[in-house]
């Protein structure tokens, strides 16, 4: 039997800094349902935003009417039309566009970025056909704008940029009213539309699986980057000032991708990809988790281990280059079936010009996507059951709220269902399923009242849903 090589030592090394036994995650949730409570309690009570969506009215499937949605946030930029006809016929028509979004207008200024975007929806615009019917007099389309990076939300229709996520750095937005810089933009290119509903798609996808199914009561986005809101009791949110609330619930965007816990595994790899990041510092739960990072992390890991001499005789140019293995990449490989791990090789030829490999080393690189991959599916598990803890729906404490809708919910023993959309989630079988298998461990039998629910495009229907939802037409 040939020795173990000192590679596979240095991976041992790291995967045992990024190991998440039961134990860690159980500590992970608590940290994190204890860190929900205190950014309830006041703004900078904790790392987690608890943003207050002003979403306190969620889709019931009674909506009409023509809407847009435009969603800004991740790789892509979409413009999209609804028309929804009702309870019986749903959305009857929808069609979009989707735009890649060139990286000058992720790092340049507001205006270019917002002209960019304008420029999209006025095109869009024109394409509307008359099967959508026209306007009555007096009145404009309306336009869920789904912004995909923390707001400080002053009204539905209202919020602030607190700061870019996600590899965005657009100069002149932070503090200005993003909903403001839109509509300006659109009257500028000739758009005449009001933008009703602001939103973030984790509350997109948790409008569009709500309009589906009642029973959700959490959206997770996990894609570029990963984020969470859920439905809370009104009474429980200390730091609301609004005055009473019909519905007596709000959707709370978390902003979980900022989270920290001491008992994050975070190595010393992870370290260095978040030094050298636009965003040093801030994210950390999300640069462990998201499909923005995997790969990123993985490639790292790789070049470590081939600087120190230990794989492919040494480093090429383009292992050395930041981002070039995407996580669609690892998802691919680590699907291999074949014996000589051809299309683990084939991915080290095409992103890394690593022309030989050895049976070996192609194994090395699978162990090492699976243990960072399975160590973000398994933080993901842990956070949804903070989550779930926080509502009363872990098993473990009695908590009652003082909404009797909720309370209801509880003591029907209704299933909780969690809306998630993203690209991570929807086409990384492996991710799904350690994720879901996580969460079962966590919660043992109580996890048969919980489900994970692919709501796809949540941040597009979502958001159309909202801006007919909070319709100033109504
Ligand atoms: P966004 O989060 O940018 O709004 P998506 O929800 O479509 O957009 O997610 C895109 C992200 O999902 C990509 O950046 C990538 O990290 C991840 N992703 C896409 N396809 C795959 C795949 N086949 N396997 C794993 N991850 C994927
Ligand atoms: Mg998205």
């Amino acid at each position: 039997v040939k020795a173990k090589s000192t590679a596979a030592y240095k991976l041992e090394e790291f995967r045992k800094a990024a190991s998440t036994p039961l134990s860690k995650l159980r500590s992970i949730s608590n940290a994190l349902c204890t860190e929900m409570h205190a950014g309830l309690i006041k703004d900078g009570g904790s790392r987690l935003k608890m943003l207050i969506s002003y979403v306190d009215e969620l889709p019931n499937g009674h909506e009409r009417g023509v809407f847009y949605a435009l969603d800004l946030g991740g790789t892509n930029f979409r413009v999209m039309r609804v028309k929804l006809a009702g309870k019986a016929k749903r959305v009857d028509k929808s069609e979009s566009i989707e735009v890649s979004i060139p990286p000058e207008a992720m790092l340049g200024t507001s205006e270019e970025l917002f002209d960019f975007i304008a420029n999209e929806v006025a095109k869009f615009q024109k394409t509307e056909g008359p099967e959508y019917g026209s306007l009555p007099p007096g009145q404009k389309r309306e336009l869920g704008f789904t912004f995909s990076f923390p707001c400080n939300q002053t009204a539905i229709d209202g919020g602030t940029l607190v700061r870019w996520t996600k590899g965005f750095k657009v100069s002149g937005t932070v503090g200005k009213d993003v909903v403001k810089l839109l509509t300006e933009a659109l009257t500028r290119k000739g758009v005449d539309m009001r933008v009703a509903a602001l939103v973030n798609d984790t509350v997109g996808t948790l409008a569009g699986g709500r309009y589906n199914n009642n029973d959700v009561m959490v959206g997770l986005i996990l894609g570029t980057g990963s984020n969470a809101c859920y439905v809370e009791d009104i009474h429980d949110i200390p730091k609301w000032t609004g005055g009473p609330v019909e519905s007596g619930e709000m959707v709370i965007n978390m902003e979980w991708g900022d989270f920290y816990s001491a008992h994050l595994p975070i190595t010393d790899v992870d370290r260095e990809l978040d030094e050298v990041s636009v965003n040093p510092g801030e994210q950390p739960f999300e640069k462990l988790i998201s499909g923005m990072y995997l790969g990123e992390i993985v490639r790292r890991v790789l070049l470590k281990l081939a600087e120190e001499g230990e794989i492919f005789d040494g480093v090429t140019e383009k292992l050395r280059e930041r981002f070039v293995l995407k996580t669609p990449d690892i998802s691919q490989a680590h699907g291999d079936q074949t014996v000589d791990l051809t299309a683990v090789g084939r991915m080290l030829k095409n992103r890394f010009g690593i022309e030989k490999s050895t049976k070996e080393e192609r194994e090395l690189v699978v162990d090492l996507i699976e243990t960072v991959v399975e160590r973000g599916a398994r933080l993901a598990g842990a956070g949804i059951v903070g989550v779930l803890k926080k509502i009363g729906r872990d098993g473990s404490s009695k908590r009652f709220s003082s909404s009797q809708k909720l309370n209801a919910r509880l003591t029907a023993g209704a299933p909780t269902v969690v809306g998630v959309d993203g690209g991570l989630f929807e086409h990384y079988a492996f991710f799904r399923n350690t994720m879901q298998g996580t969460i079962g461990q966590l919660l043992g039998d109580n996890a048969k009242l919980v489900s994970l629910e692919l709501t796809k495009d949540g941040s597009g229907i979502g958001a159309a849903l909202l801006a007919a939802t909070y319709s100033k037409y109504k």
